[in-house]
């Protein structure tokens, strides 16, 4: 067989998307594959290694046993406002993808969950970063505001936030709240940590804050509250205009969430108070352990106010060798090392920037771990020098 003749224009084609050239794999989801070639304690990806609640698995094995086995609503349940996606992540790129046109941009706090920069991508918008900075994780009133404009289409929150830990308070998201009004803009605010909260911090919605509820779009989902997150189950509470666009971008991407699932999370989101007080509870037993080992190996730590992350700054140890950690940046050496030689994943800290260097002195640790995992990190952790 002969090759056909390719026109100029067949080869001059671009046969991949530029979109998808412009994004790099995840390196949460990369590191959770290395400590598992290394046989690395993995405190990288923020998945919970102990056993998700016996009445959410109950309820899931119910709802298969009385055949909740076909298509749901594609939508999810029947009240008007609610968009049921495979996981928050769908449910973020559905909600982008519904609302953003070309020219549009998004107002980004940073660092940011990794998943923002392809969501941006892949929808078309262009991210304006704002800082969020150490030690308290603060942002500046004129940054922010200079990051608004005309085009300025949302902001992206996530509150309680990852990787900081940060938990907006009112007065920040009335500000916030402000320059959506001033500019039309909406939140699209991740509440996926809303339970995961210490210290006394209270989660507040932006949806809840005076003026807001028409402005808001709410994403969440089972993940992370019930310990179930390859279920992928999660959600986008909208405003009844974002709302149609938004169920219909999610019906072409994946039609529906798993049914039995669904019909699972909807028992588990009558679970009573003493449920998610146990949950935080154990939650903040389980930060102090990490932080006391963080900080006996050397680790700056900023103490998260929620979420279950600890970023740390690595400036107290020594840049691994460049040779055979090759990598540009200092965390992503030091990342490396930590899980080839100490036997430890983590997450580097340029993965939450935009400009790599950044996060060259950060590394991010989660403690969604039983505590056999975190003592096996803490003897690990003890051969590391500062
Ligand atoms: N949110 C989790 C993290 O930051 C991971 C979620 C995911 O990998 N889909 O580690």
């Amino acid at each position: 067989m002969t090759a056909p003749d390719l026109s100029m224009a067949q080869i001059s084609r671009r046969m991949l998307s530029a979109k998808a050239e412009q994004f790099t794999e995840s390196v949460i989801r990369e590191m959770t594959r290395l400590a598992m070639k290394h046989g690395a304690v993995n405190l990288s990806q923020g998945f919970p290694d102990f056993a998700a609640p016996e009445e959410i698995k109950e309820a899931a094995r119910k709802a298969i046993a009385d055949d909740i086995n076909q298509y749901a609503i594609t939508w999810g349940a029947k009240p008007r406002e609610i968009t049921i996606c495979c996981g928050s992540t769908e449910a973020m790129m559905s909600a982008m993808m519904a609302i953003i046109n070309p020219g549009d941009e998004i107002v980004v706090f940073e660092p940011f969950y990794e998943n923002y920069g392809p969501d941006a991508i892949l929808s078309g918008a262009t991210p304006r970063f704002v800082k969020l900075r150490t030690p308290d994780w603060s942002f500046d009133e004129e940054e922010l505001s200079a990051a608004f404009g005309p085009h300025t289409k949302a902001i992206i929150l996530n509150t309680p936030n990852n990787p900081t830990g940060k938990v907006f308070t009112r007065a920040e998201l009335e500000f916030i709240r402000d320059l959506c009004v001033r500019w039309n803009a909406y939140c699209i605010t991740d509440e996926i940590y809303e339970h995961i909260l210490y210290d006394g911090a209270k989660h507040i919605s932006m949806a809840c804050i005076d003026g807001m509820r028409d402005r808001t779009i709410v994403i969440n989902g089972l993940s992370k509250t019930y310990s179930v997150t390859g279920w992928r189950v999660g959600w986008v509470l909208a405003p009844p205009e974002p709302t149609q666009p938004i169920r219909k971008v999610h019906d072409f991407l994946t039609v529906g969430a798993a049914a039995p699932l669904q019909q699972a999370g909807a028992s588990a989101l009558h679970f009573p108070q003493s449920y998610y007080d146990k949950l935080a509870g154990s939650y903040t037993a389980k930060r102090e352990r990490l932080l006391k080992i963080l900080e006996r190996s050397g680790f700056t730590v900023f103490k998260p106010r929620g979420a279950y992350y600890i970023m740390t700054d690595i400036s107290r140890f020594a840049d691994p060798d460049a040779v055979r950690f090759r990598a540009d940046t200092k965390d992503v050496r030091f990342a490396r090392y930590l899980v080839e030689t100490i036997g430890v994943a983590v997450v580097p800290g340029s993965s939450f920037y935009n400009n790599a260097q950044d996060g060259a002195s950060q590394v991010r640790f989660t403690f969604c771990k039983k505590e056999e995992t975190l003592l096996a990190a803490e003897e690990r952790l003890s051969k590391l020098r500062a």
